[in-house]
């Protein structure tokens, strides 16, 4: 490597990043390719109570030499009933919240906005997106035995069972809910052609037909939330009636 490309900011960055991210997490692991550090694998895990529950997908990112101050793409590899593969998908700018990419968000944060994606928007609007959920159910099932040919590692070898740290999964989506928020993740324009009969539906932008994604990732935080509340009224009940128990058997026996 040059001097002048040590100096760049990107690969700073890069290199920061990927000493932060060098142990597979319990949704995602990534890393460099070895002979370039502007292009990364990962690997992602389905989030659980969905249709990717259990699976587990492949897929590069792609920096620009601006990184962090521009957005980096994604390209899928592993076949996942959600996402288009093998085809870069861009992180827009989504047309409710026309801000740019912030150079403060990370390639964790961008694996995450992709989980939190992943079982959002109905079906039938991008190619990859009819897709019904016992088709996802199966491409699940089969991806962990993907094999990528750069990494020569399977998804299961990639990302192996790791224990989730409580409240991991909260944090790290709370972390993502900005990214999710403002951007969209769709496939890149395709280049401009002499006529253009109707938008092709790739290139309509997911937040219209979202609303608000940002909406629907709070709701699933909400949602894990009150399991939790739920559990500590059970166990705050028990032991109200015990007490009260104890008293009653107190007074009638005395
Ligand atoms: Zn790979």
């Amino acid at each position: 490597m040059s001097r002048m490309a040590i100096r760049s900011p990107a690969v700073k960055r890069l290199m920061k990043e990927a000493k932060e991210l060098n142990k597979p997490t319990a949704h995602f692991f990534t890393q460099p390719l070895e002979e370039n550090l502007f292009e990364w694998h990962f690997t992602v895990k389905g989030p659980s109570d969905t249709a990717f529950e259990g699976g587990r997908y492949h897929g590069r990112i792609v920096f620009p030499p601006e990184y962090p101050m521009k957005p980096p793409s994604i390209i899928m590899l592993t076949e996942n009933g959600r996402f288009s593969v093998n085809n870069k998908l861009c992180l827009s700018i989504s047309n409710f919240h026309p801000e740019s990419w912030e150079p403060s968000w990370s390639i964790r944060t961008v694996l995450m906005a992709i989980i939190a994606y992943m079982p959002m928007h109905g079906e039938g609007a991008i190619g990859s997106l009819d897709c019904t959920s016992s088709e996802r159910a199966k491409l699940a099932v089969r991806s962990s035995t993907y094999k990528c040919r750069d990494c020569k590692k399977t998804n299961l070898e990639l990302l192996p069972e790791v224990e989730e740290v409580p409240g991991e999964i909260q944090e790290l989506l709370e972390e993502a809910s900005d990214v999710v928020k403002r951007l969209v993740i769709k496939p890149e324009a395709p280049v401009a052609k002499k006529q253009r009969q109707e938008p092709p539906q790739d290139a309509i932008s997911l937040g219209e037909e979202l609303n608000d994604p940002a909406q629907e990732l709070r709701q699933q935080i909400f949602q894990q939330k009150s399991k939790q509340y739920l559990w500590t009224i059970y166990l705050l009940l028990f032991f109200i009636g015990l007490l009260l128990s104890r008293r009653l058997y107190l007074i009638d026996y005395k």
